[in-house]
């Protein structure tokens, strides 16, 4: 018994997890979405979040939500919104680890909305936050989005990045201009990023290519 929670203990300090932008990266764009009912789901995210799911890598989503600042929907409407996507997910046994968002913009936003968090993307707050309480560590870990400002936090939090071109990822330009984003890569979708990933984690090489020092 003892030993065993001490492994269970060393590996839940120490697993590496994958942090997923929603919108554009796990369902459909749709462009500040503001019902339940709209939540769609990009062809590979079930699949790909099973497997991450039952290899005990650490699933959180981390998600800008601006609209709320912005007064285009109540953040009451997040909850309901994950709900759902935790309904589509079910059936595929995947399951999402935590859910984190912010719901601020610092001058859109209004009233306590309004303010220069720490959690907005390109920051690093939602991952650093979803990290302590799961026990990921970042060193190990993947942001997977579809803007370069998923990357940017990403970097800013210590991980690996990748792009997907789905979403606003369809359009997004690689030329980041001396950015360093310890980017992996463009992806056609979340299946490929994250087979991409997993096959630098048994290597021994890191994998990463880092834009600003080709
Ligand atoms: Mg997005
Ligand atoms: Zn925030």
């Amino acid at each position: 018994m003892t030993e065993s929670t001490g492994n269970e203990f060393a590996s839940r300090i120490s697993r590496p997890g994958v942090f997923l932008d929603r919108d554009g990266t796990i369902i459909e764009e749709k462009h500040y979405l503001s019902r339940p009912e709209d939540v769609v789901l990009l062809p590979t995210a079930a699949d790909t979040i099973a497997r991450l799911n039952s290899l005990g890598i650490a699933v959180a989503v981390v998600t800008n939500q601006a609209g709320i600042a912005r007064g285009y929907f109540p953040e009451t409407l997040v909850a309901e919104v994950h709900a759902r996507l935790d309904d589509l997910l079910a059936p595929f046994g995947a399951k999402i680890d935590r859910y984190d968002y912010c719901p601020h913009h610092a001058t859109e936003g209004q009233g306590k909305y309004r303010i220069d968090c720490n959690c907005r993307k390109p920051k690093p707050g939602m991952l650093t936050r979803a990290a302590e309480e799961l026990g990921i560590d970042l060193s190990r870990s993947l942001m997977i989005g579809d803007r370069f400002g998923d990357l940017q936090a990403g970097a800013n939090a210590g991980c690996q990045s990748a792009l997907v071109r789905t979403g606003y990822g369809a359009s997004v330009s690689l030329d980041f201009e001396g950015e360093s984003v310890r980017f992996r890569g463009a992806f056609a979708s979340l299946a490929d990023a994250v087979d991409d990933w997993m096959r630098s984690l048994g290597s021994g090489s890191n994998g990463i290519r880092d834009l600003a020092d080709p």
